[in-house]
Formats: structure tokens, sequence, C-alpha cells
């Protein structure tokens, strides 16, 4: 039986809010967004990191990545959005089946919580 919680979440043994699914891969709302509309994207299969991946793995992946960025485009109207994946402890990874975040980003006021900070 697997540990991991984002094959968990592949098989349906704890919820995701899922965005996109097709047959090998996986898009669901982040659990803790760094900010409004903070989508992971992953393989069906466990795959650590990119390493680890085929060239078909990664064209499956990637091929669904445009429509998940125009989907949150559409939604919630970003100025920007971050493409990143973080691979190894060093590099910040916290959760070992590879995922690619999609962050969208909005002006210099607001997070899209209509939280706010300083910009001076
Ligand atoms: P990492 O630091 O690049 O590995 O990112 C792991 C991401 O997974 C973080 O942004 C977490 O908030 C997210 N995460 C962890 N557990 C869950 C969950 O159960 N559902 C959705 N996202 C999760």
């Amino acid at each position: 039986m697997t540990e991991c919680i984002f094959c968990k979440m592949v098989e349906g043994e704890i919820p995701a809010a899922k965005v996109y699914e097709d047959e090998h891969v996986l898009a669901f709302m982040d659990i803790m967004p760094t900010t409004k509309g903070h989508v992971l994207l992953i393989p069906k299969v466990h795959r650590e990191n990119i390493y680890e991946f085929s060239e078909d793995e990664a064209a499956q992946l990637f091929s669904a990545a445009p429509k998940i960025a125009r989907a949150l485009k559409a939604e919630f109207e970003p100025a920007g959005m971050n493409l990143l994946n973080n691979t190894g402890a060093a590099a910040s990874q916290s959760v070992y089946h590879f995922h690619l975040h999609f962050i969208p980003r909005y002006d210099r006021q607001t997070d899209g919580f209509g939280l706010h900070w300083e910009t001076k």
C-alpha cells in the first residue's frame, strides 16, 4: 500500500479538488495556496522527480499544462503566472511525487485573496 499522498489522490483514497484529469495526469487545487488559484499538476504514475520521467511521460504531462494555464487565466484573470517545480530537499520539495505548480500572480497590491502588503 502506497504512503504517497498524491498517489492516494489518484486512487481516490483521499479527496482532491480536481480541476483537470485525463488518462495520464491529474490537476487539483493546492491545499495551502500561495495565491488564489494555485494548482498542482501530477503524473498519475508515481515519479518522484523529473529525472525519472520517460519522454512520453514528460510529453503527456506538459501537453496538459496549457489547458490548465488557460483555464486559470480565464477564471481568475491574474496579471501573470509562475509555473515551477521543486526537485529535491535543497530546492524545497516537500511531497516526493512530481508536481508542477501553477501560481497565478496578481498586481503588486494583492495576492488574489484580497490581502495587501507594502509595495514601497
Ligand atoms: P513542494 O514543496 O514543491 O513539494 O510542494 C508541495 C505542495 O503540495 C505544497 O504547495 C502543499 O501545499 C501541497 N500539498 C500538500 N498536501 C496536499 C494535499 O493533500 N492536497 C493538495 N495539496 C497538497
